[in-house]
């Protein structure tokens, strides 16, 4: 053991910030869209999720991956899934937070921004918890179409107790929900689902049906209940299928297996399959699909908010290390070409935070009319836009790090765990092409290129290229985009909105900066190309950690 060297010149991690204080461009957002928001609870979760023992625990949750019981030592089917004890820690301070369904309980001013935002925070820590989180917010419009069961069921999706048991729901002190859409045939063309239900009578839920098939990708199948798709005799139908039945008894629901997935690695997904279970209507029968994408429209705000979650997480680890890794004489930071990089990279980060947090204050005003507008077309705008720019990012921010960024060493490389989770926002829950699709479907909505203007009107004039492509973009909008443009349709309009949001929440260095590169075409195809004159300091200055 004789000592060959020192160490020297490598960073210390970033560990025991707290990640609200440091994140200027969140606080911007939120003061933007709701002034008067009381932001102490998501000061007291920026420590948390700060924290080292948190940290801890994400590491652990990761490395210890879920485990699926089919059986016990009797033979006999269990389909239980078993998680490491940090797993659990982490969805206690997820619930705890409210980050599931408290936002439609507790009556609290501007609750899907509050939650939005907390969102973010916690993607930092570990977004693979947050799939079943995610998908008990997203659950409570789908499912208030079955007014029984939500009564039932709504105490238990609001509190703030997490409650992992396999027991009947009134006996629970939380529960959980998931979806079950995908099959083997078909994930985006839902209609293709051969899942059948046969009507079995009716009770207190309403109608009740037997339902017999399978679905491909179920994540989170320990949750207590699903909403799920299955073809009845008027076509597709939205079903509430609950993993323990009101007598007591487990439904026929079997775990075939877990997926064997790129990252996302805290979180089972599994393959199942349905053999008479038993489930009841939720909506029309035969619109399956609508009654179902009121849940999808809230996993997918989901995926924009995580997908900026992580891109500040990875925009902090990289600004952390460059700050404190020498080369050539003086920290990386201070090489002007990682500057390039790094402001370039912060700009991202901002854009898709104020974006995903103006989508999620939509919610909260769903009663004015241009706000539905808003919800309907930013969806799928930000889902694509957003998780589209995720990989890339994370491949930068990696690249920051140099080859500490590629290593893994147990769990421990917080960037190998960011550039593996960045794809899944963007594939689930409608990949790229079903989102800019489904954008065309939003432009039908009428008086959506007078509501867009509206929402460009107040950064007129602030910027040529954003005023050059404000004009023509309501006219584009209206004259309706054929399939082949759709994406870039969606591009351009997150990045008009996005630039539009700027003006009013970021310095003028930042709102500048991001309209010379993205929208004057002041910029090359990689991170670290922004034009000469970019005030870089001054936006490096503002997208750095509290710790610095
Ligand atoms: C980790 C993980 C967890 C998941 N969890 C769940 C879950 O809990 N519940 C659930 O229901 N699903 C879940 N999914 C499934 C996911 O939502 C689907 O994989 C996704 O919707 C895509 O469907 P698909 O895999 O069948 O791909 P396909 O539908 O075959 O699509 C493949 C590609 O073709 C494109 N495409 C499809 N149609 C068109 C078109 N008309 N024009 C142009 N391009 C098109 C798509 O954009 C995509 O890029 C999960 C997926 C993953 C990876």
């Amino acid at each position: 053991m004789s000592a060959s060297h020192e160490v020297f010149n490598q960073p210390l991690p970033l560990v025991d910030v707290n990640l609200f204080d440091g994140n200027r461009a969140m606080r911007a957002a939120l003061k933007f869209n709701a002034p008067s928001l009381d932001t102490a609870p998501l000061q007291k979760l920026g420590g948390t999720v700060g924290s080292g023992e948190m940290q801890m625990h994400a590491r652990l949750a990761n490395v210890h991956t879920p485990v699926l019981k089919t059986h016990n030592r009797f033979g006999e089917r269990v389909d239980l899934v078993e998680f490491h004890p940090s797993y659990h820690a982490l969805m206690v301070e997820a619930v705890g937070a409210g980050l599931h369904g408290a936002a439609w309980g507790e009556g609290a001013p501007n609750p899907h921004l509050q939650r939005a935002a907390g969102f973010m925070l916690f993607t930092e820590l570990e977004p693979s918890v947050l799939c079943p989180i995610s998908m008990s917010y997203a659950v409570t419009p789908a499912l208030k179409d079955n007014p029984a069961i939500h009564n039932d069921w709504s105490p238990g999706l609001t509190s703030r107790r997490y409650d992992p048991t396999l027991r009947l729901w009134r006996d629970k002190s939380g529960l959980t929900m998931g979806m079950g859409m995908t099959e083997k045939q078909g994930g985006s063309d839902v209609r293709a689902n051969t899942t059948h239900a046969e009507p079995a009578g009716s009770d207190n839920w309403g109608q009740r049906y037997t339902v017999t098939g399978h679905k491909w990708f179920f994540s989170a199948p320990m949750c207590d209940a699903f909403l799920i798709l299955a073809q009845t005799a008027s076509g597709l139908s939205c079903l509430f299928l609950p993993r323990v039945l009101p007598d007591g008894t487990r439904n026929q629901l079997f775990i075939q297996r877990l997926k064997d997935k790129l990252g996302n690695k805290a979180n089972a997904s599994s393959e199942v399959e349905f053999v008479n279970a038993t489930a009841w209507l939720v909506g029309e029968e035969g619109r399956g699909i609508p009654q179902i994408l009121a849940m999808g429209t809230m996993t997918r705000l989901d995926c924009a908010l995580g997908t900026s979650g992580l891109m500040r997480q990875g925009l902090s680890l990289a600004l952390h290390h460059t700050r404190q890794r020498k080369a050539f004489g003086k920290a990386l930071i201070e090489q002007p070409l990682m500057k390039n990089v790094l402001a370039d990279l912060a700009l991202e980060s901002e854009a898709a935070t104020a974006l995903a947090l103006r989508l999620a204050h939509s919610f909260d005003r769903a009663n004015d009319p241009h706000e539905q507008v808003m919800t309907r077309l930013l969806t799928p705008v930000a889902k694509f836009w957003i998780c589209k720019r995720g990989s890339h990012f994370a491949q930068e921010a990696m690249e920051c790090l140099g080859g500490n960024g590629y290593v893994e060493e147990g769990g421990e490389g917080v960037m190998a765990r960011i550039y593996r989770e960045m794809p899944l926002n963007s594939i689930w829950e409608g990949a790229g092409n079903i989102m800019a699709l489904d954008l065309l479907r939003a432009l039908r909505k009428a008086d959506t290129a007078a509501a867009l203007a509206h929402e460009l009107a107040p950064a007129r004039g602030m910027h040529p290229a954003l005023d050059h492509l404000a004009e023509r973009l309501p006219l584009r909008v209206e004259e309706m985009a054929t399939e082949m443009e759709a994406r870039r349709l969606a591009q351009d309009v997150a990045l008009a909105v996005q630039a539009a949001l700027l003006a009013q929440t970021a310095p003028s260095a930042v709102f500048s900066a991001f309209c010379d590169s993205r929208l004057a075409g002041q910029w090359g195809y990689s991170f670290g190309s922004l034009g000469a004159g970019v005030d870089v300091d001054a936006i490096i200055e503002r997208a750095m950690p509290s710790s610095e």
